[in-house]
């Protein structure tokens, strides 16, 4: 007999749980013998009590327990490498350095999950984009990472069931935000799905999950230690989120941003550093065994040479979709912003933003909602830049004249500008391996 209510109340105590009692606790819920209630008192003790890092891990071993795991390594014969975001506003990086990284000789294997809320998530992306099939069975990902070098598919149901069960109780009980509980949620997931060289960017701003450096920083440690426990390599990116990576928001406007970055387009920096750090860093995970800006320059010249281009487009079509720019469906709307100020870009919300998009059509409040894949903003403003009265601020794509008249109001009240100079902050706050 499972002892449930006991192991809730020593956690709700402060008390510490032994790893067998973690996993009789999920694997218990998992097969129907322990109640969701019991498992969201459960996650609220957790909530305020946190996990040691023992606990943690037994957590995440649970989790993986729960369900089927792929060992790429054995399935290629060689260390598939993936890279993950713990979320925000504009952050298509993935579609960009998974081609680079697979130009560069490097597999790339990646199962994603769909925006909720103010951020966008990269199936919901690659779903803008005619044709393209987010559902694959694991035999499929693994043949097509084999063939293509890369493949991004949806979360395979049979990998960490546990987890989504629990994380769909933690959303009803607002027991998201809990950081064990976060970190055991996400590698799980990354250490089932079988890649070994693991780059996470963990985003840090009003955008984000984690709003201090400080939480940041613990979340990275606290996946760190998982990554090394599970004998995987991981480095995490803190990165900011205070205002819009890149300058798309919206599913088909990210996507193309994304294409043109690869295609050697003009890119925004903060964009274009990131990625090329993520890629530089995996490259340095991989069999290859460079060192990080050896990565970071064979990444820029996949770039240069277009063979990263050429690797999204073999993607994209081993897929079913097609990865011409003009397939992807655009708005009947669209509503160009200019400055009407002078001065310095002080503040670019990205959490407003994501909200503006959100009601644009862009992402979901509830799991059911539909997407406007065409929907979005692009905003050319970034804090520190210089602008003057009738420079271009913004583009609304919208579905008619009156949510697009919504959103400009608010894109205006979104981007502050002051008189002082403002001075510009690194995307990559910090490395931690
Ligand atoms: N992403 C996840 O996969 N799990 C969490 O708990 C939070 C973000």
């Amino acid at each position: 007999m499972i002892r449930a209510a006991e192991l809730i109340e020593r956690k709700r105590d402060g008390g510490r749980l032994e790893p067998e009692e973690i996993t009789e606790l999920v694997l218990g819920h998992a097969r129907g013998e322990i109640p969701d209630y019991q498992l969201a008192a459960f996650c609220m003790a957790v909530y305020f009590r946190g996990l040691s890092a023992e606990e943690t891990l037994a957590l995440t071993e649970a989790f993986v327990r729960s369900g089927s795991t792929l060992d790429l390594r054995a399935e290629l014969g060689r260390a598939v490498v993936d890279k993950h975001s713990t979320g925000g506003v504009g952050d298509k990086t993935s579609l960009v350095v998974g081609p680079i990284v697979a130009a560069c000789g490097v597999p790339f294997g990646k199962m994603s999950g769909r925006g909720l809320g103010h951020t966008g998530g990269t199936l919901d992306k690659l779903e803008s984009i005619p044709g393209f099939r987010v559902e694959l069975s694991n035999e499929q990902f693994v043949e097509q990472v084999r063939e293509v070098g890369l493949a991004i598919i949806g979360q395979s149901p049979d990998l960490v069931p546990a987890d989504k069960r629990l994380y769909a109780l933690r959303d009803v009980t607002a027991t998201v935000d809990s950081i064990p509980l976060i970190a055991a949620s996400i590698m799980s997931k990354k250490i089932a799905a079988g890649a070994e060289g693991i780059v996470l960017d963990v985003k840090v701003g009003d955008g984000a999950f984690m709003k201090s450096i400080e939480d940041a920083r613990i979340l990275a440690e606290a996946m760190l230690e998982l990554g090394r426990g599970a004998g995987r390599q991981v480095v995490c990116l803190l990165s900011g989120m205070d205002q819009p990576l890149g300058w798309a928001i919206g599913n088909a406007l990210e996507v193309e941003e994304a294409r043109a970055m690869l295609a050697g387009e003009e890119t925004a920096p903060d964009l274009f550093a990131l990625a090329i750090q993520a890629a530089g860093r995996l490259l340095a995970l991989s069999d290859l065994g460079v060192d990080p800006a050896e990565g970071m320059r064979r990444a820029e010249v996949a770039l240069d040479d277009g063979s990263a281009l050429a690797a999204f487009e073999r993607w994209i079509e081993a897929q079913g979709g097609d990865p011409a720019p003009d397939a992807l469906p655009t708005a009947s709307v669209v509503h160009e912003l200019t400055f009407e100020g002078e001065g310095f870009v002080a503040g670019v919300s990205a959490m407003g933003f994501g909200r503006v998009a959100l009601e644009l059509g862009a992402g979901r409040r509830t799991k059911e909602d539909t997407i406007d894949h065409a929907a979005g903003i692009r905003c050319w403003a970034k804090r520190g830049d210089a602008v003057e009265p009738g420079q271009p601020l913004a583009e609304i794509h919208a579905r008619d004249e009156e949510a697009a008249d919504r959103a400009a109001q608010r894109v205006r009240e979104l981007v502050t500008i002051s008189a002082e100079p403002q001075p510009p902050t690194p995307i990559v706050l910090e490395t931690l391996a």
